[in-house]
């Protein structure tokens, strides 16, 4: 495996107003999690973030709005954003994460800057009613699909830790991998009082296997490690790399606080990684 590793960051643009119902999200209005609501980010404010990502060396930007799909409106302020970062930071991937999405909707992204589209699978099909009921899971692969006629790069991955069986996680990963996404993002759990889930944060030797099982199943793809990285592994985190992971995201997540980005860089210069410096590395 490569020892190389690619950061990415993300910025939570519209934040905590979802209506949909997945119980693993803070970001749904039903749960009333503690969590900062609004509506737009300035765009000003945007752009500073993907200047800190690049100086961080991010190679990976990511524009995330909360909901379970893009309307005109979100539609506007996402091609604006990603308009203005594109012109103020050279060489960034720039991402969007805003849901449901039809071609229309992703090409129109996709002609205001926007590289890659990121709509994780979360779960397996038969497990996804049991974790939403406002949406399935068939509507969320569709979406992926879509990203693919329009052109984009696909990120799909998922969550483990909400109660899915092994059976689950390996059919999620059969999904994902019938999509021949670029990069596949890995989330753990992150129990929240406010949440319904009664799923803990899983134990590291677990949590490594399946970064080991998606290594073996997605081949070269890119294998990013996301959301409850700190939670499950703590200081041991650089194990997901001899595990095979070869991504990160680097700052603070969406509703969650994440490592000092230094730290993340002394521990992957300590433990012999170097930083991607581009898309195309391998
Ligand atoms: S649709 Fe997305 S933002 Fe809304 S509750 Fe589900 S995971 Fe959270």
């Amino acid at each position: 495996m490569s020892k190389k590793v690619f950061l990415c960051a993300i910025s939570n643009i519209s934040s905590g107003h979802c209506l949909e119902d997945c119980k693993f999200c803070t970001q749904s209005v039903k749960y009333g999690a503690k969590i900062e609501r609004f509506y737009h980010k300035p765009i000003e404010t945007i752009v500073e973030e993907a200047k800190q990502a690049k100086a961080r060396q991010a190679i990976g930007f990511c524009l995330v709005t909360a909901g379970k799909g893009i309307d005109d409106k979100t539609l506007r302020f996402v091609c604006e954003a990603a308009e203005a970062v594109k012109k103020e930071v050279e060489d960034l991937n720039l991402i969007a994460c805003n849901g449901t999405a039809s071609v229309e909707q992703l090409r129109i992204l996709k002609d205001h800057g926007v590289d890659s589209y990121n709509h994780n699978l979360e779960t397996s099909e038969r497990f996804y009613p049991q974790i939403c009921t406002t949406h399935d899971w068939r509507e969320r692969y569709e979406t992926c699909e879509n990203v693919k006629k329009a052109e984009l790069k696909l990120c799909t991955g998922g969550i483990f830790g909400l109660g899915e069986t092994m059976e689950d996680r390996i059919a999620m990963l059969e999904a994902v991998q019938t999509l021949d996404p670029e990069s596949v993002p890995i989330n753990f759990y992150h129990p929240n009082e406010a949440l319904p889930l009664e799923g803990k944060t899983l134990p590291i030797e677990e949590a490594l296997e399946m970064i080991r099982m998606a290594r073996q199943m997605l081949g070269k793809r890119r294998i990013m490690i996301a959301g409850g990285r700190e939670i499950t592994f703590g200081d041991e985190d650089y194990k997901i790399f001899e595990a095979g992971a070869n991504a990160i995201v680097i700052g603070n997540y969406l509703t969650t606080q994440g490592k000092d980005p230094m730290r993340d860089h002394t521990m992957l210069e300590k433990y012999g990684y170097e930083i991607a410096t581009s898309c195309h590395d391998q």
